[in-house]
């Protein structure tokens, strides 16, 4: 069985993480969406939130599920007997930090892969931090958050 992790701060989870979702879910047999610990980052939703949210988005996805993880990516991935990281690419910029992170998990564990997956050219332009722009300052952020989940994300920014 395939099992491949995509994991990421999904603060909050966009159209542009969904898309990177569905397709991996249709390429391998299941699909873990994993929401980083980071205790150094406070985001703008907690991690319990974040989880909820994608929760959510993925409720007919039947191979797919979301969990937390915190420290090494490769000992958790050892945890859930899982060979592939799932990673989105936007740009350049993207590329530099990703193929970096790629190697260096190479080095910890040779069995595990990385695989880019290009960005739908529909939401090259997105990110979690560009949908907060927006949303904190009353812009529609309908097309760039699954609809599910839309109003909370106005609720919460727009209450900082
Ligand atoms: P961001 O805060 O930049 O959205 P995340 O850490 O939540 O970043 O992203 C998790 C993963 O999803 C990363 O591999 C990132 O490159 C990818 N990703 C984020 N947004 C998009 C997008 N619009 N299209 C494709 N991949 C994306």
């Amino acid at each position: 069985m395939s099992i491949a992790v995509y994991p990421g701060s999904f603060d909050p989870i966009t159209e542009g993480h969904l898309d990177i979702i569905k397709r991996s879910a249709a390429i391998f047999d299941e699909v873990i969406v994993s929401v980083l610990i980071n205790p150094e980052k406070n985001g703008n939703f907690n991690v319990e939130e974040r989880v909820e949210l994608i929760e959510r988005v993925i409720k007919n996805l039947d191979n797919v599920k979301v969990e937390s993880f915190y420290g090494l990516l490769v000992n958790y991935m050892k945890e859930r007997n899982a060979k592939v990281i799932i990673k989105g690419l936007r740009s350049v910029s993207d590329f530099e930090y990703e193929f970096q992170m790629a190697l260096m998990n190479k080095k910890l564990d040779p069995t595990i892969e990385t695989v880019f997956m290009m960005t739908n050219a529909k939401y090259s332009y997105l990110s979690s931090s560009s949908v907060k722009q927006v949303a904190m300052f009353g812009g529609c952020i309908d097309e760039l958050v699954p609809h599910e989940i839309a109003s909370d994300v106005i609720d919460k920014i727009s209450r900082k």
